[in-house]
């Protein structure tokens, strides 16, 4: 993405390669400052509580009103178990426990990056919040698979339930295209 004005002075930038470079920048026309955009990491879970997974209903746009698992971008100076806890207690106001990682997903296309942990709720104690409209726990049978939010989520889901069936949780990359 193009930075349109220094971050440091104000002053316009133009898009090019600084040398020792390879890639386009967005370099400051009057103080010199080199801009790097770089990819975004989406921080997020797989809420479990015995047999059910945790789905929140979006109230917020992208895809308000449609289901998805708690994620959402990290934050600076956050680390990504961090990240994924806050996120989910934002979505859902579920206390969560980081199991393990489970699934990243290189979305080059968009400059994200996805990275989905399995958790166990520490209570039953959740509900909805600023961001979502509902929050319900759901066993993989009644999964709204038509109204999952993002075709990551869906994917993440479909592999955990592939995955429950021998009780196997190995870590993977995927690039989504
Ligand atoms: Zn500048």
């Amino acid at each position: 993405m193009d930075i349109k004005f220094c971050t440091a002075c104000g002053s316009p930038t133009q898009q090019k390669i600084p040398c020792d470079d390879d890639h386009v920048r967005s370099v400051c026309t009057n103080c010199g400052q080199i801009h790097y955009s770089n990819p975004k990491m989406v921080v997020g879970c797989i809420p479990e509580l015995g047999d059910q997974v945790l789905l929140c209903k979006r109230d917020i746009e992208p895809q308000k009103g449609k289901w998805t698992l708690p994620a959402g971008y990290l934050e600076n100076r956050e680390s990504v178990q961090d990240g994924a806890i806050r996120e989910t207690f934002e979505e859902t106001m579920a206390k969560v426990h980081i199991i393990e990682p489970y699934r990243l997903f290189n979305i080059v296309f968009v400059d994200q990056i996805y990275f989905m942990f399995r958790a166990s709720l520490l209570s039953d104690k959740f509900g909805p919040t600023n961001e979502s409209i509902d929050v319900r726990l759901f066993d993989e049978k009644d999964i709204p698979w038509d109204d999952i939010a993002f075709k990551v989520i869906k994917q993440t889901l479909e592999h955990y339930f592939h995955d429950r069936k021998t009780k196997m949780f190995p870590f993977k990359i995927f690039d989504l295209h």
